[in-house]
């Protein structure tokens, strides 16, 4: 569907009702969950225009949102994807099974054998292992920079990944996790400009939003190609399902549409309902969860037994870091890390003592989540590679939920008495 939002609405208004037309399921308010693998055709021409318009986008149906086989697109995914292109601000959007299956998609569609890509570290685990034991696999090369902040140890990166074959994509996680590390977009655009000068095709900006979410920090405004997100962290925002989305311009998201048909990993049609309804209240559950964890980054920080925080709220006034900050981001996000003195057998205690917070991976959700990095989330790094990133064995992540930031900070008040 590519039906424009009304002129001069804001995101937060798209979020509640674009995509939807209640006219089109008995009035209903909310949309309907269209729980079936086929659609009928009226007569055997229609079928055939739908093929021809579905295939070579010609005919009478062309551009007509009309429905073959769910795999290849489904009613609840035309809703889903047209809301997340409206709060992203881009023409269209593709939705996935997760996002793993987002990033694997953009992989497979934008890179050939001999091709590399150019990626910040830290990045998430699953994405490090896409660009750096998979695709290489199908002849595909990785190069990485560590502080996106830094203008010419970009550009020595992104002439390593050119020396190994034709640059494609500049993938760009922001903040990264669990290091809050900054990647300065306008750079990566700026870049991808400069080395489409130098090689046959310009490579495509693709950024990972998931840490601060799409009413934090806009890519596409910024003039980045493709703005990928798990839904299944904020924007999912319950921890109850897994979903990814992408969004950009026709001309990018179209071809992942189609090849989506073909590697069946699209989002089925209960999970797209559940999306879409949470897409609804992200920013008000963001907004508290953004408030409450700037009060318990502030508790941790004057509590004498917690050595740090790392926490974007508090990047030092007059860094570079703080300059991207201060022009790329609208709020700190909810997730960040502190350390303790003390080495693995002190985490655990404290972890252990905790009653309220819920031991576990993964972030975003309503409830507040707390990791130990070096042996769950970072598990696969070696020590030199963790401490690279800055973690320690006294790392812990905090996700910030939406709880009362009283009994949260009595909470962790009671369990950082056992270390
Ligand atoms: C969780 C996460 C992913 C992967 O998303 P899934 O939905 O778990 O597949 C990718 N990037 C970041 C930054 C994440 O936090």
């Amino acid at each position: 569907m590519s039906i424009d939002p009304p002129a001069g609405l804001r995101p937060e208004t798209l979020a509640v009702a674009f995509g939807y037309d209640p006219q089109s399921a008995s009035g209903s308010v909310k949309p309907p969950i269209y729980m079936t693998s086929t659609f009928v055709y009226p007569s055997a021409q229609h079928a055939r225009d739908v093929h021809q318009a579905f295939f070579d986008g010609t005919g009478p149906l062309a551009g007509a949102e009309q429905h073959i086989y769910a795999r290849l697109g489904h009613p609840g995914l035309d809703i889903l994807e047209a809301r997340l292109a409206a709060i992203d601000g881009a023409e269209a959007a593709v939705a996935y099974s997760s996002g793993m299956a987002a990033h694997s998609s953009i992989a497979l569609a934008f890179l050939r054998p001999g091709d590399s890509v150019l990626h910040g570290r830290p990045i998430y685990g699953g994405v490090d292992m896409l660009y750096n034991s998979v695709m290489p696999q199908y002849g595909c090369h990785a190069a990485a920079y560590l502080d996106g902040t830094d203008e010419a140890a970009v550009h020595a990166a992104a002439d390593q990944a050119m020396a190994q074959g034709p640059l494609k994509l500049i993938i760009a996680e922001t903040p990264a996790n669990p290091t809050a590390a900054i990647i300065d977009l306008d750079l990566m655009v700026r870049l991808a400009d400069k080395i489409g000068e130098r090689q046959e095709h310009r490579p495509l900006v693709v950024v990972d939003n998931t840490l601060l979410g799409p009413f934090a920090q806009r890519p596409i405004k910024q003039g980045v190609d493709l703005c990928m997100t798990s839904l299944t962290k904020y924007c999912g925002g319950h921890s109850d399902l897994l979903a990814g989305g992408i969004s950009g311009r026709h001309g990018l998201i179209d071809p992942l549409k189609a090849m989506r048909t073909t590697w069946g990993n699209h989002l089925d049609p209960y999970t797209a309902w559940l999306v879409t309804r949470s897409l609804e209240s992200v920013h008000v559950r963001t907004e508290r969860a953004m408030s409450n964890a700037r009060t318990v980054a502030e508790f941790l920080r004057d509590h004498p037994k917690v050595v740090g925080v790392t926490y974007l709220g508090f990047l030092p006034e007059g860094s570079r870091q703080r300059a991207v900050y201060d022009r790329q981001c609208m709020a700190a996000g909810s997730t960040f890390s502190f350390h303790l003195g003390g080495g693995e057998a002190d985490a655990f205690r404290m972890l252990d003592q905790l009653r309220l917070l819920k031991l576990a991976v993964s972030l975003g959700g309503s409830e507040t989540l707390i990791c130990h990095s070096a042996s769950t989330t970072h598990y696969a790094l070696s020590p030199g590679q963790r401490l690279e990133g800055g973690i320690t064995d006294g790392t812990m992540r905090l996700s910030v939920g939406l709880e009362h930031v009283d009994d949260l900070i009595a909470d962790l008040a009671q369990a950082l008495e056992a270390v």
